[in-house]
């Protein structure tokens, strides 16, 4: 099986760390430049991407991990995580940076104070078996894409909160929390197919 790693800095390492392991991946954390080194693919948690990108560079795992996505590295990131591969984002901090990757504009914290957390099934384009359960923790949505992204999901109101480009795979709600696998099998079979 291939091994993928966790970006563990910050966020909800662990229940990524789960899902992959029950979607047949070799799980395991990664914080430092020569973990990353080691992993077929690689998963950016959801949490604070403020403070994801500052540990990030802290680290040491800024550029290496640009260069490994620029080099095709299979990457999914989930919330705060879809914001960190995003070429461009709306509403972050001002000293707050991404890895890049996914030619699209993110807005962060989109869904307004109404509206911070909720659920809601979501029809993912690939995952077969019926929609997954969305759960939506002041997540970001993608506001814009170019024309090499691939939209993969949307809300009924029309707001995309899936997409891929290339190997690069970002959700805006979090799978991991729910114990349905359906989509880290998904990127697992990316991250076998990319190797
Ligand atoms: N609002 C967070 C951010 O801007 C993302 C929240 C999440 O990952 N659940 O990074």
């Amino acid at each position: 099986p291939p091994t993928i790693g966790v970006l563990a800095l910050q966020g909800d390492v662990r229940e990524h760390l789960v899902a992959l392991a029950e979607a047949d991946a070799l799980a395991r954390p990664v914080r430092r430049p020569e973990e990353l080194a080691e992993v077929d693919g690689l998963v950016l948690p959801g949490g604070e991407s403020t403070t994801i990108s500052k540990l990030a560079t802290l680290f040491g795992v800024m550029e290496p991990l640009r260069d490994r996505i620029r080099n095709g590295l299979p990457v999914y990131g989930t919330c705060a995580g879809m914001i960190m591969l995003a070429d461009k984002i709306l509403d972050g901090r001002d000293d707050q940076d991404t890895f890049g990757g996914i030619d699209m504009i993110v807005r962060r914290n989109a869904f307004g104070r109404q509206n911070e957390s909720f659920e809601t099934a979501v029809e993912v384009e690939g995952v077969e078996g019926g929609p997954v359960q969305g759960v939506f923790i002041r997540a970001p949505w993608v506001e814009s894409t170019g024309s090499g992204v691939a939209t993969l999901a949307r809300l009924d109101d029309g707001t995309v909160v899936a997409v891929r480009q290339g190997n690069l795979l970002a959700t805006s709600f979090h799978p991991e929390l729910t114990g349905d696998h359906r989509v880290h099998r998904y990127f697992v079979d990316m991250v076998r197919a990319a190797g």
